[in-house]
């Protein structure tokens, strides 16, 4: 029985959520200006308040989390440079290349164990400086990690690289897409992450529950440059306080409740590790994130998360045998529940009878 929309149990990414109703009041009441002009004190409040919690200068509002990233590499890299990164990251594999498409920027990508590289790793990737190579000039680290599971980056880890990049005259990005989620379930506070970066961009369109937006944080006058970049992309908008109003709102009323979001993954991975024929991509949690592998005896990953389709419950396949879970602030622990049976029913289902 195909069910409502608003029935659907949505785990396929933290970026379903609909804004609440709280949340829409603060829109719908947000003082706006241009901000072309610069001149939306609602975005300028954000903006202030992300750059002091990031403990950077300054910090822009930006589209999304794309934008942002690639407004990172053009702020650190020219055309004939090259990025380091980790091979399952965002910026690699998910955002068209705008690196090299919009920078002329080349990537060197890195395998790294569950989204995490060791600067052991890196050491001998430095170019040359030789006409025949490209310049190295970046690093970029993804904290929390996606294709890793929301992987926290170990704390040690990202010292050692960052000190290694700087030492080595090279410049570091941090995607922080879901930094707050590493915060949140680890207590090391923002700037202890952020101070090993010049750049640092955060989406508040994932577990924040904001219909829109991120910010790049960094340096003022980086941040100058950046307004620049971000105009010439289309990301001039004008007033857009009335989207900065639902980050300001998710800021003071969505962080903390993070925990619940890895607590339900963490519910949600003890539920499948109870199921036969479905096994944890890796067994232990970090976050709001979690990837399992499907047995090839309940068809592929797409053929099973079909099958759970249609009891109304959507999650991501991510590969042939791979389906992603995202826990978020629109499923709760009840929902977590039924996510389970139905997970259950779907593998007996699959067993005895192939649809
Ligand atoms: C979602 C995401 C982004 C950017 O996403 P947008 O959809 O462009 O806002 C960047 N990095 C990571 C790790 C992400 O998960």
């Amino acid at each position: 029985m195909p069910a409502l929309a608003h029935e659907l149990l949505d785990f396929r990414s933290d970026t379903v959520t609909r804004p609440t109703p709280a949340m829409r009041r603060a829109m719908a009441e947000a003082e706006v200006g241009d901000d072309v002009f610069g001149e939306d004190p609602t975005v300028n409040r954000l903006q202030r308040r992300m750059a002091e919690m990031l403990d950077k200068e300054a910090a822009l509002f930006v589209a999304s989390g794309t934008m942002s990233n690639v407004i990172a590499v053009r702020l650190h890299c020219r055309a004939g440079q090259e990025l380091i990164c980790e091979s399952g990251s965002h910026i690699y594999n998910f955002e068209q290349s705008g690196y090299a498409q919009l920078c002329g920027v080349a990537a060197r990508p890195v395998r790294g164990t569950g989204g995490v590289v060791q600067v052991e790793q890196l050491r001998e990737l430095i170019r040359p400086d030789d006409p025949h190579y490209v310049r190295t000039a970046l690093v970029c680290l993804e904290n929390t990690h996606n294709r890793g599971g929301g992987r926290i980056q170990p704390y040690e880890t990202v010292e050692a690289i960052c000190r290694w990049a700087h030492g080595q005259g090279l410049r570091a990005h941090l995607d922080g897409a879901r930094l707050l989620n590493a915060v949140v379930a680890t207590g090391i506070k923002a700037p202890e992450w952020t101070k090993h970066f010049e750049t640092v961009s955060v989406c508040f369109s994932k577990g924040l529950g904001a219909p829109v937006g991120s910010v790049l944080a960094g340096p003022a006058g980086l941040i100058a440059e950046a307004v620049r970049h971000r105009k010439v992309l289309g990301g001039g908008m004008r007033q857009a306080g009335i989207l900065a109003a639902a980050a300001l709102y998710a800021l003071d009323h969505h962080v903390d409740r993070l925990a619940e979001d890895h607590a339900n993954a963490g519910r949600l991975a003890a539920g499948i590790r109870q199921i036969d024929g479905l096994q944890l991509a890796d067994d232990s949690i970090d976050t709001n994130m979690l990837f399992f592998r499907v047995d090839p005896s309940l068809g592929t990953a797409m053929e099973f998360s079909a099958r759970l389709e249609r009891c109304g419950l959507l999650m991501l396949p991510t590969a042939r045998d791979t389906i992603r879970a995202v826990t978020h602030l629109d499923v709760g622990e009840a929902d977590v529940d039924r996510a389970i049976e139905l997970l259950g029913n779907a593998a007996r289902g699959g067993v005895s009878r192939r649809d």
